[in-house]
């Protein structure tokens, strides 16, 4: 279940430390060592999964409730002025650790984060291509 080379199990292990924000039978919260912003923290599935693809859907089921009890004291404490859940799958994804992850990424005004795209308008017959690409595949 866990992998020895991974430093996400090594941290549920407490072979590594960290500062543990909550934890049940399938989730591990924590503080991130590389914050965006203040306050920027980690949902981790305790079972080792490579990302949303490989994870147990009942492992994930857990984190959405995990990350508004978090979510809720961020904002308590730190009065962000958002917060985007952030959940990277493969390199393009900029995913760095190969352990399934959401960030709770609390937000500034003007911070820089490059997670905005915009909304140009859409190219509605391609849409209608990919979609069916997609149902086809579900
Ligand atoms: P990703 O880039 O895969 O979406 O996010 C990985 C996150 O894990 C990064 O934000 C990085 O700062 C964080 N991280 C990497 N190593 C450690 C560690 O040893 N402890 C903690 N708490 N976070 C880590
Ligand atoms: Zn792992």
């Amino acid at each position: 279940m866990a992998d020895p080379d991974c430093v996400f199990c090594k941290i549920i292990a407490g072979e590594i430390p960290s500062f543990k924000l909550y934890e049940d039978d399938r989730i591990f919260a924590m503080m991130d060592i590389n914050p965006f912003n203040d306050g920027h923290c980690l949902i981790i599935t305790k079972a080792h999964a490579e990302n949303l693809l490989a994870a147990d859907p009942n492992d994930l089921a857990a984190v959405l409730p995990a990350a508004q009890k978090i979510c809720r004291a961020v904002e308590a404490a730190l009065e962000p002025e958002g917060i985007n859940l952030v959940q990277a799958n493969g390199p393009a994804a900029g995913q760095t650790v190969y352990h399934y992850h959401t960030h709770i990424f609390p937000r500034r005004l003007n911070d820089g984060a490059l997670l905005n795209w915009g909304h140009a308008p859409g190219d509605m017959a391609r849409v209608e291509q990919v979609y069916n690409k997609i149902m086809a595949a579900m």
